[in-house]
């Protein structure tokens, strides 16, 4: 009997310049570095991951920077939004933060909560979601604790076939829960990061590159990992044989053209540095590691913004 998946374990964008994007994720959003390291398929490349202080499962954001790759542009197939959630009553908070810093924001309501739109340096969509959250955010960063960002909200998809994603969410769990206009949502049985929206809207096609998001990874248990793979592929679906992606093992589906990764729970970011260190060191694959001076030389400096430079709280 396979497990139902919680949740998003983590979230994936191509991102352009490595310092503009840590700036942005680290000081504008006041997320935690949690881990400092390289694109597995590339090691010459940076991967950065974001969370709260602890780099729950459900808060991460990771980044691949590609400065010299051209712009991507949303449509179909793709994932067109990653949202955070923010307390309730913090949507004005932040609409100030980001026009502080020139972001511009647009503020729309979803299903009943404020939602604050935005883009990254990148031309990621964000959203912020103003609503309840058992997540604890991180209490060290730039913005006060009572407005910080806790974990991932969720995600918007564009698919080129919603029936096969549908298809795919139902059978890892997730359920539909609400429908407007083009908008579907499904939602995980988890306590956070639970949200995957499905558009059913007949717009062009999109192009991968800086400013697209590349995929979304729901938690799986790891013992079921081989039984998704096999029942995936007995339906046809494009899969990935298992990857160890050093954190998490994990395959990676394509439904209705979107990109799924299914990522175990463990062992977990702390597998190679504290919970007080995450982010503050490159780690690397140990396989990596014989070619680390070769590594560090070619990966570009980068200078993280310090933690604890907090803002005014009354704000
Ligand atoms: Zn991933």
């Amino acid at each position: 009997m396979l497990t139902d998946t919680p949740g998003i374990h983590h979230v994936t964008s191509m991102v352009g310049d490595p310092q503009e994007n840590l700036d942005f994720y680290a000081d504008t959003l006041g997320l935690r570095l949690v881990k400092r390291t390289v694109n597995h398929e590339d090691v010459l490349r940076y991967h950065f991951y974001y969370g709260n202080g602890d780099g729950d499962l459900g808060t991460i954001y990771t980044c691949f920077p590609y400065p010299e790759e051209p712009p991507g542009r949303r449509g179909r197939p793709q994932l067109t939004a990653t949202s955070f959630a923010v307390p309730p009553e913090a949507a004005d908070y932040w609409i100030d933060r980001l026009d502080e810093r020139g972001v511009v924001t647009e503020r729309r309501e979803r299903f009943g909560d404020p939602v604050v739109r935005f883009e990254d340096p990148a031309g990621t969509r964000l959203e912020l979601v103003a609503m309840g959250s058992p997540v604890e955010p991180w209490d060290e960063g730039p913005v006060p604790a009572e407005r910080a960002i806790r974990g991932i909200h969720g995600v918007t998809t564009l698919p080129v076939d919603p029936y096969q994603t549908a298809s795919v969410l139902e059978t890892l769990g997730l359920e539909q829960v609400a429908e407007r206009d083009d908008r579907v949502r499904y939602r995980a049985a988890g306590d956070r990061a639970t949200v995957v929206d499905l558009l059913d809207r007949d717009t062009g096609f999109g192009r991968e590159g800086v400013g697209s998001i590349h995929h979304v990874a729901l938690r799986a248990d790891g013992d079921d990992l081989r039984e998704w793979h096999d029942l995936f592929r007995e339906r046809d679906l494009l899969v990935s044989r298992i990857h160890d992606r050093h954190y998490y093992r994990a395959i990676y589906v394509r439904a209705g053209g979107i990109l799924l990764e299914l990522a175990t729970e463990t062992p977990g970011l702390t597998v190679d540095e504290g919970t007080e260190e995450l982010g503050e060191r490159l780690v690397l694959p140990p396989w990596a590691e014989e070619d680390r001076p070769m590594i560090e030389d070619q990966l570009p400096p980068i200078d993280v913004p310090t933690p604890g430079r907090r803002d005014s709280d009354d704000g």
